[in-house]
């Protein structure tokens, strides 16, 4: 299968073969640049052959001529069967001897001397011999494909593991005078199938397998989508080296990474969701099935604040003169879509004396080597997990840091330093056990696209192909992001579930849920399936997943119950006092222009935010609003103090109603909240205005360097 791949194209391809080889386990070794804005290093993978293949191993005979001859060119030495079946019990029972078996005269003999460097070869390959999809191709070498897109790869060598001190104690052999492929192979299978509550010896061991010396340089090609690599005479997975290094650096205009300055105007760099992850920031298996745990090492310039999505709370080791390094790690196997890097001037906003005492109560519960055995209450691969830890479970607030740019500390310290304590105990109440032992939390740049995270999810986005390689449909198009239906049903659904339940029967199944598939993958139909599981015959009402999924999912518009709900809702209290409030509006906006001051002026309510949204949206429905009514509202309200979500309906009435004298808070919104401010443009452009089009325009002149690429084209396709 020849996938003629165009980057402008909606559709965003997954290439990594995950059902052949499986990366384990990642050592990044980093350094930042702002001048030149690129990091560069080193990443050494740690491999394990993938299901696809342990499958085969069980029952190569009934497996091969069931399935297709994609399957079985996939070579397979026969003797490899037994041992293989099920690699953690082949772990600790069987040892080095066993697995030499497997490639016994057919191996690649150079490795044998931990050298075949040639320039010819490490010059490349060339990529129209090889297929992207390479279950097939005969008796051709093994390709490892990789997920790598706008990377500059400049080396990639095997690692000689064989070669850290004390690691032959993962070996069990008395021929250690051999270093071998298989040897070394078999040293990194031990590694990463050591039991969990050996995770920091594994973390150490890992650490000094990546400084190890190279033993060889493997043959690699990129693509668009893809870094291919293969070593001859390495035909499978097995054959293939399980630990090797690549040298590469990032582009500036790479897609996930985002070098731009925070609201202080300090430079920053951070890594976003979408729309390509993490493939522009490490070469890496994208699809959510490669679950994966990592350590990494970033040196940047000492003043700048290095943060990642790791279980430790990294500080910061100074190095040679002005420059810094942090180090981070994960024990909980993960997508590699899920790290993220942010590097920032940054300031740590610590909480005001007074509350130090409570803060300070909360003992960082890092996981200890006696606390995990694996008793069985987990569903997911082993690893040192927090539900099984009694004192983690009884954790309502972990520890947290936030991090935010100097102009906005005041802020912080008011307003978003008191809300994490209880906004942490009560996702403790509500979901139970806190997953990760820790938090940082960072305010980001304003660019940030905060409308469209969390993609890809599980592998049923799109036609997943033997070699494990899958589409994600329309995931490359700029304007999906700015989709926000599924979202909004997502929440409306969960919402109506709530309340068809109650919230005692919800919660509890909440809690059940998480507690049941908490470092799982899952899907939403999972997740429905559980619900009307364990919820009383009673209660059910009718509801099953096939009817759910017609009323929220298959249909267009707003869902049938959403829009019962909907007339019901416009009778609650809140709703209630909002429509009293747009009355009095719109009395004030009919009042003539001259009106004896001494005649009652409406007395106007205090609103909550959401209730705001709401009047506004009212308000918006109006055909006409004159620039006094408008003016009253602003100042009534503070509406240009207010909350994104209130000041985005503000600045949709100033646009309708064509209220020039707040055109700077349009002006504001369009450059300090870029993601919602995508809209705006829109309503901009489409009054057909000369003076809004050229605010549009001027503020997009301002920020297009610093935006985020798919809204910066979404943007500019509107403009032009
Ligand atoms: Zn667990």
């Amino acid at each position: 299968m020849d996938i003629a791949l165009d980057p402008s194209r909606d559709d965003l391809p997954l290439m990594a073969n995950t059902s052949h080889i499986l990366v384990k386990h990642y050592v990044l070794d980093l350094d930042v640049d702002f001048e030149s804005q690129i990091i560069e290093g080193t990443i050494v993978l740690f491999f394990e052959p993938g299901d696809r293949f342990e499958k085969q191993s069980g029952s190569t005979k009934d497996t091969c001529r069931s399935e297709s001859n994609e399957a079985c060119s996939f070579r397979m030495p026969a003797p490899c069967q037994s041992p293989v079946t099920d690699t953690r019990t082949f772990s600790s029972k069987t040892g080095y001897n066993d697995f030499a078996i497997c490639g016994k005269g057919e191996k690649d003999t150079s490795g044998k001397d931990g050298n075949h460097d040639n320039p010819e070869q490490a010059s490349g390959i060339s990529s129209s011999k090889y297929r992207c999809d390479t279950g097939n191709h005969g008796s051709e070498d093994f390709l490892l494909v990789l997920d790598c897109c706008d990377l500059s790869v400049l080396k990639v060598e095997e690692v000689d593991v064989a070669a850290v001190p004390g690691i032959d104690k993962f070996t069990r052999s008395p021929k250690l005078t051999v270093v071998s492929e298989e040897l070394r192979n078999q040293i990194v299978h031990e590694l990463v199938t050591l039991p969990a509550g050996r995770w920091r010896e594994q973390l150490d061991y890992y650490a000094g397998c990546s400084q190890a010396p190279g033993c060889g340089e493997l043959l690699f090609d990129t693509d668009t989508w893809s870094l291919q690599i293969r070593k001859t005479g390495a035909q499978t997975a097995t054959d293939f080296p399980h630990a090797i290094r690549i040298w590469y650096s990032t582009k500036p205009q790479g897609r996930s990474v985002t070098w731009t300055s925070d609201q202080s105007g300090r430079p920053c760099v951070y890594t976003m969701g979408s729309p390509i992850n993490n493939r522009a920031l490490f070469p890496c298996q994208e699809p959510p099935v490669a679950m994966s745990t990592w350590q990494a090492t970033v040196r940047a310039a000492a003043s700048f604040v290095v943060l990642m999505s790791g279980e430790n709370s990294a500080k910061p080791t100074q190095l040679r003169e002005g420059c810094a390094s942090w180090h981070y790690y994960v024990t909980m196997p993960m997508p590699a879509s899920t790290f993220t890097i942010a590097v920032g001037s940054w300031t740590e906003m610590k909480p005001e004396p007074c509350l130090f005492k409570d803060l300070a109560a909360e003992r960082a519960l890092s996981p200890s080597e006696a606390d995990f055995r694996y008793v069985g209450v987990c569903g997911h691969t082993e690893y040192p997990c927090r539900f099984q830890n009694p004192s983690a479970t009884t954790q309502e607030i972990v520890p947290h840091r936030v991090f935010a740019p100097v102009c906005l500390q005041g802020a912080c310290q008011e307003t978003l330093l008191q809300l994490v304590p209880p906004c942490l105990s009560a996702a403790h109440s509500i979901l139970g056990t806190h997953p990760f032992s820790r938090l940082d939390i960072l305010i980001v740049p304003a660019n940030f696209p905060s409308l469209g995270m969390a993609r890809p999810n599980k592998e049923k986005t799109g036609h997943v192909s033997d070699s494990g390689s899958s589409v994600i449909k329309h995931g490359l198009n700029p304007e999906k992001v700015f989709m926000q239906v599924h979202y909004l049903k997502g929440y409306f659904l969960l919402r109506f579930l709530a309340q068809r339940l109650g919230d005692d029967t919800y919660f509890a199944f909440l809690r059940k849920f998480v507690h049941t598939f908490h470092g799982q993958l899952i899907l939403s139909q999972d997740f429905l399936q559980m619900l009307l599981e364990n919820i009383p015959e009673e209660k059910r009402l009718e509801l099953s997943v096939e009817n759910i999924f017609r009323d929220w999912l298959e249909s267009s518009g707003i869902p049938q119950p959403l829009q019962r709900e909907r007339q019901a809702g416009a009778e609650c209290g809140l709703a209630r006092q909002v429509s009293a409030e747009v009355e009095k509006w719109i009395r004030v906006n009919r009042r003539p222009r001259k009106r004896k001051r001494r005649e009652a002026e409406e007395v106007f309510e205090k609103l909550l935010p959401d209730q705001l949204v709401l009047l506004l949206e009212h308000l918006l429905e109006q055909k006409t609003l004159n620039p006094r009514t408008l003016q009253s509202l602003e100042r009534t309200y503070h509406l240009p103090q207010q909350d994104a979500e209130v000041r985005h309906r503000w600045c949709e009435l100033i646009v309708k109603h064509r209220y020039t004298r707040a055109y700077k808070d349009v002006e504001r919104f369009l450059q300090e909240d870029q993601a919602m401010g995508v809209y705006l443009y829109g309503e901009l452009m489409l009054s057909e205005d000369p003076r809004q089009q050229q605010v549009a325009r001027r503020c997009f002149e301002l920020t297009k360097e610093q935006m985020e690429r798919s809204s910066a084209e979404v943007v500019a396709e509107m403009l032009f």
